[in-house]
């Protein structure tokens, strides 16, 4: 089993921004910026060939919730998202990044207080 799927069992604590019966968004712990997130199907998908136009259409919607979310809260200056396949494609399974991005160059925070910024109040619930 993939570390993402692991993730979605409950097998692996994650810092989750966005859950729902279908996606589920969390803080990346390595990130390449602060408030980098991964947005995953919770159903095993490997990659853009391979999952469905309404599991994407779910990944987009929490895109957008997720670039509002980080907008909000962490100041950067731009947004980035990143999918990967084939070679580029670490973890196989389906997974957009979101990546802050800031003009000035940041000190990266520990996963846990990025994490602490964003969740006040705003762990949406459906
Ligand atoms: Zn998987």
């Amino acid at each position: 089993m993939d570390i993402f799927c692991k993730i979605i069992s409950g097998e692996i604590p994650a810092y989750k921004l966005y859950e729902d019966d279908i996606v589920l968004a969390f803080l990346d712990i390595n990130p390449q910026t602060n408030g980098h997130t991964l947005i995953i199907p919770k159903k095993h998908f490997l990659d853009i060939d391979d999952i469905d136009n309404e599991t994407l259409k779910k990944i987009t919607e929490t895109a957008r919730y997720i670039k509002k979310l980080i907008s909000s809260k962490l100041d950067c200056d731009g947004i980035t998202f990143v999918q990967n396949n084939g070679e580029c494609e670490e973890v196989k399974h389906y997974h957009l990044h979101v990546i802050p991005h800031y003009k000035e160059k940041q000190e990266l925070l520990d996963v846990i207080d990025v994490y602490n910024k964003l969740k006040d109040e705003n762990l949406k619930e459906k």
